[in-house]
């Protein structure tokens, strides 16, 4: 629950909220962090209200990064409209550079509609779609694979079936002229802050914007050029937009589309070696990666092979892989138009 609010005016424009949230911790004992979210007044004009939220989870540090960036650089006299950033929306996670938190060991993309009076992910997932939700028109929610998984970088959106939300939410995955742009159908979408946006009827985007829980100057400025051209395309900002950078060999974006079955499992947690890379096409029975079963020491390490034709968007980094956040992804590149979304619908 909130027990605290706290105003500061700190530049032109430019408002800090500082909101302590409380909920309940290991043993039941209650636990508190402070968040804090910065409102944008543009003075240019008019204009949406754009949410951008970061750190859902703990171990991706492009969002919070670019949104701090944006915090600083954003000059609200050449705003049109409003921004809202909360740059760390899991602060207990961020300190633990862990996905969940470790308080409650809950993953915040997985308690919304949360509990004003339930653990402390649950009292920010609440706090979330009580205070900000309602404020914003179209809210952008910046992660990265984390320590989980190398992928190809981009917006990531999902299955609609209104055409102005479609045209909006593909017209803005478009402009964030990253190497991928991905149209999945995810499991778990109820409990998820995306599904609390889009039901709604609001626009949404994910960004996976970096990999591994690493920052370079890649993923670093990549996301920081994606959210001045979705300001520029929303007509918030008159300024020119950022060309695509080439990644790996992708001269142009890719507009890809993943089904629930594309998210690949593995049947035990254990060591995976990962034998190919984000961005690598591959076609059914190419070698992805081996698991060694950990527990069975005797027993040959397992091969892990494709099971279709496409484009890896995500693999686990070397290392051990959880069953339960294991990031292994073989996308279909579609073209960039509305339509793609229909490819989903008939699957
Ligand atoms: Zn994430």
């Amino acid at each position: 629950m909130i027990v605290a609010k706290k105003d500061t005016d700190f530049a032109h424009g430019k408002r800090l909220e500082t909101w302590t949230i409380e909920g309940k911790g290991p043993h039941g004992l209650l636990v508190s962090r402070d968040l804090s979210v910065v409102h944008i007044t543009g003075s240019a004009g008019p204009g949406p209200t754009l949410l951008f939220t970061g750190t859902v989870h703990g171990d991706e540090y492009e969002g919070p990064s670019a949104l701090i960036h944006l915090i600083r650089s954003l000059d609200a006299r050449d705003l049109a409209g409003h921004v809202i950033i909360l740059s760390v929306a899991n602060p207990p996670a961020l300190e633990a550079r862990r996905r969940r938190s470790p308080f409650d060991d809950m993953d915040l993309n997985r308690a919304f509609p949360g509990d004003a009076h339930g653990t402390l992910s649950e009292a920010i997932a609440a706090w979330m779609v009580a205070e900000l939700l309602p404020l914003a028109d179209i809210v952008i929610d910046i992660h990265a694979a984390g320590d989980d998984a190398f992928l190809a970088p981009g917006p990531l959106g999902h299955p609609l079936t209104d055409p102005v939300q479609r045209e909006k939410t593909l017209g803005l995955m478009r402009a964030f002229a990253t190497p991928c742009a991905l149209i999945a159908d995810e499991a778990q979408a109820e409990s998820r802050w995306d599904y609390q946006v889009e039901q709604s009827g609001k626009i949404f985007l994910t960004a996976e914007m970096g990999s591994a829980a690493t920052l370079t100057p890649q993923s670093y400025a990549m996301p920081q050029r994606s959210i001045h051209n979705c300001l520029v395309q929303l007509e918030m900002l008159d300024a020119p937009a950022h060309a695509y950078q080439p990644w790996q060999d992708w001269s142009q974006p890719k507009l890809l589309i993943a089904q629930q079955d594309s998210f690949l499992t593995v049947p035990y947690s254990g060591f995976f070696i990962p034998h190919a890379s984000a961005g690598q096409s591959v076609v059914q029975g190419d070698l992805l990666g081996t698991l060694q079963d950990v527990s069975q020491p005797t027993k040959e390490p397992e091969p892990l092979l494709s099971d279709r034709d496409g484009v890896i968007y995500a693999i686990p980094t070397g290392g051990v892989v959880d069953m339960r956040q294991y990031w292994l992804v073989i996308a279909q590149q579609v073209p960039w138009a509305v339509q793609s979304y229909d490819v989903l619908e008939k699957a």
